[in-house]
């Protein structure tokens, strides 16, 4: 376990967006120290975490010089005056590197910021530094990350999950109190999960992408990550919404649904082929648990069937793959990326790929393209359409029946760092329970849900489209459960 240590009098570790608020406008400290404070921690711990890619102390310290200006003005504090945030490497800042994890974008400098990152600046967040990832976040623990992984912060001999794992290993010990990921078919909840942070992917369309390096578009979201359900619901607040550069993102019709809702009324569907071969022990025991504290809470939980789960990670690997490697055609070394010059243009292409491409990228490139190739359309991508088509009448029939679904967000514990890396098949199977959420567009959060020995485990809850209300107000009850 990764040592958690004050940092002049503050506990980062503990702190929330509200708590530390409520430090500064009570003068037990400024914004300035607050973020120096999280600058020693990230020092301290770096050498062994390997959260972060890029730092940008400069970023920090001026959005806490504006903070403290605003409190000695007697000013209102923006909602996210001074806190110490963190962005995955795929979300654009201006004038800071971007490299998605891949040796193709190493040189790469923002140029503009992402719609997410200009709401952050505006609210007010002090923007710590790009945090570690799968290599164009193809992966699930890191480990894709040509800079080299991620450690868990509750045991660094483990994967902190992935693809955005140094986004949730940044918010686990202190380094940030939030942070920003994107999930394309699990890469925000299932590394909360490993972490154990709050991690939400939203609705499709409920947050702008533009800015933000594409994986698969028609699965990604940028999403919270926080230690509680009430931080990721601020962060949600602020970065939610319609932009005209992203056609897909909305104006979500989003409530806060404090006054209204009762665990009374609340009916749990449980899912059981979210409990299936697997699923190890330990994280059944945990998870279960989880779900009967609601019931005890006064919730009904029942069984429900999704039957086309079985289809859903095929379906997913890919639309996943065949999105990529559409996605993945600009880095040709011209256009955008590493560039090996040749008197040759093919060559050109060929070795600017060869060299600035890892394996995994080069595999879902090739598998992608071969889908979509005249005459394999329709047996693997318009397939794959059509279960996604099936996936969602479970899902809308499911919902007809119960408001929430709950299972876990991985069927297992963080993993041993190499243990998963030579097979690609065992990777891909980490994300049975996260990519449905995706496939279909859903919301779905993961939850902190207690511990195996030291390891957490994460709790699954999956709401209708745009309900991302009621998993915040869900978290919100499980934490005091
Ligand atoms: N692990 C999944 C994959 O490799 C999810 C990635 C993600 O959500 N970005 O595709």
């Amino acid at each position: 376990m990764l040592k958690k240590q004050e940092k002049g009098g503050i506990n980062l570790w503990e702190l929330t967006i509200e708590k530390a608020q409520e430090g500064l406008r009570t003068k037990e400290f400024s914004a300035s120290e607050l973020v120096e404070a999280a600058l020693r921690n990230i020092e301290e711990l770096e050498p062994k975490l390997h959260a972060f890619l890029t730092l940008t102390p400069e970023l920090a310290l001026e959005a806490a010089r504006t903070a403290d200006e605003r409190i000695a003005r007697g000013e209102k504090l923006l909602a996210l005056s001074g806190i110490p945030c963190s962005l995955k490497d795929a979300i654009l800042v201006q004038g800071v590197p971007c490299t998605a994890g891949s040796r193709m974008l190493e040189h790469y400098i923002a140029p503009y910021d992402a719609f997410v990152s200009k709401k952050l600046k505006e609210a007010g967040a002090a923007i710590m530094g790009k945090t570690n990832m799968d290599e164009f976040g193809m992966g699930a623990s890191t480990e894709h990350s040509v800079f080299g992984p991620t450690k868990n912060p509750a045991d660094p001999e483990r994967v902190a999950g992935g693809s955005s794992g140094g986004s949730a290993a940044s918010v686990a010990l202190g380094e940030c109190v939030i942070s920003l990921g994107e999930d394309t078919g699990g890469s925000i909840r299932q590394p909360a999960s490993f972490c154990g942070v709050v991690g939400l992917k939203p609705t499709y369309g409920a947050v702008s992408r533009a800015g933000v390096i594409a994986l698969a578009s028609s699965l990604d979201q940028v999403g919270p990550f926080a230690r509680t359900a009430r931080d990721a619901e601020i962060l949600f607040n602020v970065i939610r919404g319609k932009d005209p550069l992203d056609s897909t993102s909305v104006d979500c019709p989003y409530k806060p649904q404090t006054t209204n809702y009762k665990l009374q009324d609340l009916r749990i569907g449980v899912p059981k082929e979210y409990f299936a071969k697997g699923l190890e022990a330990g994280v059944e025991k945990a998870v279960r648990q989880a779900i009967q504290k609601f019931e005890k809470a006064g919730a009904r939980v029942a069984q429900i069937q999704l039957p086309y789960t079985e289809y859903a990670l095929a379906a997913y690997y890919v639309i996943n793959m065949s999105e990529a490697s559409a996605n993945l055609a600009r880095y040709d070394g011209v256009r955008y990326g590493l560039h090996q010059e040749e008197s040759d243009l093919l060559q050109e292409y060929l070795d600017s790929r060869g060299a600035g491409l890892g394996k995994e990228v080069k595999r879902r490139i090739m598998l992608g393209t071969y889908a979509l190739s005249a005459g394999y359309y329709e047996a693997y991508y318009l397939k794959a359409q059509k279960v996604r088509s099936l996936l969602k009448q479970d899902f809308d029939k499911a919902f007809t029946a119960v408001d929430v679904i709950m299972g876990p967000t991985s069927p297992v514990l963080p993993f041993r760092l190499g243990e998963r890396i030579q097979d690609p098949l065992a990777m891909y199977l980490v994300d049975a329970y996260t990519v449905p959420a995706n496939v279909v567009g859903l919301p779905a959060i993961s939850l902190p849900a207690g511990r195996v020995g030291n390891l957490p485990v994460g709790l699954q809850v999956m709401a209708p489209a745009f309900a991302e209300n009621l998993l915040f107000e869900l978290g919100k009850t499980f934490e005091n459960l």
